[in-house]
């Protein structure tokens, strides 16, 4: 690998030894080097620790929950309501018996749920709020229906678009100067799902003022960088198992029960996805024995270096987040997602040319309904089993036709 594909990027070599011993931990891409799954801010791979005990809970004590006189019955319901505890443990709930957490499918559906059987119902005349138009559609879509149906039952809402500034993070001085009395929800996203960028969820609370209510989107948060919701001040906080390592199908909606954010989702009923729920709290377990906040600085640094080394090579052009990406900046605000497109390549064809290579990434659109620049582009995102050596892999792969013409 040339030289300057390392400049100006220092890496937590300390950490090299912990990140191969968690990389071990993942059947699907241990013992293979040659296999670079780059795409996991789409889904996660799992440690052997979630899978173990999904196999041990289908294999002793399957039953449905809350249905019966039987052990596994009654085994099966305590571990849900010990995954919830797992939830509130794991995002720093200062006070666990007064907040609520209902699995889901994922971010998509939670978010739907909380514009359709919280935001519908608490909205009033005259109400305002603040909505993301550059953020994964599953956090702009709901609110927008939510807004036009209430709007169709003759309730007036003013809806805003959050402001963002050139570096596409949330523009905090243009919210403060949005925010009023009337100002009642504001949907924020954690991590930018195309960018990366930390999106300073902790400057959100001061400029929305003590009673605004404050939803959270942590779809590409959880796993990735601390969270804590007592720092953070939010109301609610939406996330996806799946991209934190538990099975598919799975995710969280934790809420707050102040501010009015008591949430009481309607037509809750039927058989929960138990032995998903089971692998979302050993996901958790097993992310905070591995150490978040390493897994931040790892991920940070792949990152970095990716972006250093795009930066270098002509043909490529880097999207968002035009802050110093320096590995000792104090603002690490790329958060192991890395997104650009070849200036003669189509986005597509370059998917395809990396697959060959045993390169797995995500091309072409990145589910942004608008406001998006990003309608064809390669996104790679890294988690804690990624290496160093993958990423110098993929950038001499993409040299390689970092040609003229
Ligand atoms: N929000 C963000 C920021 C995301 O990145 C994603 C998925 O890519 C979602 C929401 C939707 O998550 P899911 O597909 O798990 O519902």
């Amino acid at each position: 690998v040339p030289a300057h594909y390392n400049h100006g990027v220092t890496f937590p070599d300390e950490l090299r030894p912990w990140q191969s011993r968690l990389r071990e931990q993942f059947p699907i891409i241990a013992g293979d080097p040659d296999l670079a799954y780059l795409d996991s801010a789409a889904t996660a791979q799992k440690p052997r620790a979630v899978l173990d005990a999904v196999t041990d809970y289908l294999t002793t004590e399957n039953a449905n929950a809350g249905r019966g006189t039987y052990p596994w019955a009654n085994r099966t319901t305590a571990l849900i309501e010990q995954a919830q505890q797992r939830v509130r443990r794991f995002l720093g709930d200062p006070e666990p018996d007064r907040s609520g957490v209902h699995f889901v499918s994922g971010t998509t559906e939670g978010l739907r749920l909380v514009a359709r059987d919280w935001l519908v119902r608490h909205l009033r005349d005259g109400d305002e709020i603040i909505l993301p138009v550059a953020d994964h559609s599953a956090n702009t879509l709901p609110w927008r229906e939510a807004a036009d149906q209430l709007a169709r039952e003759g309730v007036t809402v003013g809806v805003r678009p959050m402001p963002y500034d050139a570096a596409r993070d949330y523009d905090h001085r243009a919210l403060t100067a949005m925010v009023n009395e009337r100002t009642r929800f504001i949907a924020t996203t954690h991590v930018h799902h195309v960018y990366g960028g930390d999106m300073n969820i902790g400057r959100i609370r001061a400029a929305a003022g003590p009673d605004a209510v404050i939803c959270l989107d942590a779809a590409q948060g959880v796993g990735h960088l601390p969270l804590s919701v007592a720092e953070l001040d939010v109301d609610f906080v939406v996330f996806s198992g799946h991209k934190a390592m538990a099975l598919p199908g799975t995710g969280a909606i934790w809420s707050r029960n102040r501010r009015g954010s008591r949430f009481a989702p309607g037509g809750w009923a039927g058989t929960p996805n138990t032995s998903g729920i089971v692998s979302l709290a050993a996901a958790l377990d097993w992310l905070e024995e591995a150490g978040v906040e390493w897994i931040a600085r790892w991920t940070v640094a792949l990152g970095a270096r990716l972006t250093d080394g795009l930066r270098k090579l002509p043909a490529y052009e880097v999207l968002g987040c035009q802050r110093s990406l320096a590995a000792d900046s104090p603002v690490q605000q790329r958060h192991g997602i890395v997104t650009f497109r070849h200036r003669r390549i189509g986005s597509n064809d370059l998917g395809f040319i990396l697959a060959a290579e045993g390169f797995m990434v995500r091309a072409d659109g990145h589910c942004q309904a608008e406001g998006g620049e990003t309608t064809s582009s390669v996104r790679v995102s890294v988690h804690a089993y990624n290496t160093v050596d993958e990423v110098d892999r993929l950038l001499e792969a993409l040299a390689r036709l970092d040609t003229e013409g």
